[in-house]
């Protein structure tokens, strides 16, 4: 489009012909729905591993109110753990017998993000992309510059390859697409929300690669005035779709949030139809506190925390 012909195009749509925006550019109504609050925090992550990461996120949010350092601390415990094998310390390495690892965080109120990726040596990748977060004017730093930013803010260059994930990848199966990626989505009692996503990707990845996690709108999306989202699986396939944001704006219009994880997993199913195998799961939460969850093979579970309790739905 020329900038004449554009500039034409901008003057003869109407603000109400967006039909997102109300007078004076305010949310529209569907953009109103009432936030929840006083009923405590609202958590949901993805796995069994997410039960252990609800905890300390709610912990976190009683004790300071603040949805990024909880949606941050929830998900370092995943990371610190050797026994999850897609996540942080023990996470499966890369093909060259490398563990590179991927996280992002996301704030509602603002939609202030931070994210690494292929990052080597920095057992929580999560806490280098909240700094990415706060103390940067950007959003992504990825290999070797993401380790030198870490290192500058006080992180330790650690052996993350613990002798299991050795062995494992000694015997050099093929690429594997089983994953275990944490994402988490919460809200406050205040009704501010965050999201964080941390992994170590597929299994034997070629080195370099690149996933949907530490990729905003991918991986993960979160906007108090809509809601949160973030994914698992095959990061190939959420990326394809921007699967997270795509939730997301389907909760924007209202949808509930398994219905919009369900719409974006048959949107992937069906253009996709080579490989019906590849898993892709995504945890939601709508801006009233309502969650959801869901996947394309149904084979998921998510740990939800909600009025005080913890408990895993398959
Ligand atoms: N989504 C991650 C990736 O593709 C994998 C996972 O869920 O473990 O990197």
């Amino acid at each position: 489009m020329t900038e004449f012909s554009r500039r034409d195009f901008l003057k003869g749509t109407t603000v109400a012909g967006l039909g997102f925006l109300g007078p004076r550019g305010k949310p529209s109504k569907q953009d109103s729905s009432p936030v929840k609050k006083g009923k405590g925090p609202i958590i949901i992550s993805t796995w069994n591993h997410g039960l252990a990461a609800n905890e300390e996120a709610a912990k976190v949010l009683k004790t300071t109110g603040n949805p990024i350092e909880a949606a941050k601390r929830g998900v370092m415990v995943s990371e610190a753990d050797p026994n999850v094998t897609s996540v942080g310390y023990g996470g499966w390495p890369n093909r060259d017998g490398i563990v590179q690892l991927d996280a992002a965080i996301m704030r509602g109120e603002d939609l202030e993000a931070g994210a690494v990726a292929g990052i080597e040596g920095i057992k929580h990748p999560v806490a280098v992309a909240s700094l990415v977060l706060s103390e940067t004017p950007h959003v992504l730093l990825v290999g070797q510059g993401a380790q030198d930013f870490a290192i500058e803010y006080g992180f330790k260059k650690e052996n993350l390859l613990t002798p299991q994930a050795k062995e494992a990848w000694k015997k050099q199966a093929p690429l594997r697409e089983d994953h275990d990626t944490i994402g988490m989505v919460l809200m406050g009692e205040d009704g501010k929300m965050a999201a964080s996503c941390t992994t170590s990707g597929l299994a034997w990845k070629i080195p370099g690669r690149v996933g949907d996690s530490p990729l905003i709108a991918h991986g993960l999306y979160c906007d108090d005035e809509a809601g949160g989202a973030a994914a698992t699986g095959v990061g190939e396939e959420v990326i394809k779709v921007a699967g997270s944001y795509q939730v997301v704006e389907f909760m924007r219009q209202g949808m509930d949030p398994n219905d919009a994880i369900k719409r974006v997993c048959q949107r992937i199913i069906r253009r996709d139809t080579s490989r019906p195998d590849r898993m892709v799961g995504f945890v939601a939460m709508r801006r009233d506190g309502k969650t959801g969850y869901g996947s394309t093979t149904g084979n998921f579970e998510a740990a939800v925390w909600k009025e005080g309790k913890n408990t895993l739905v398959k």
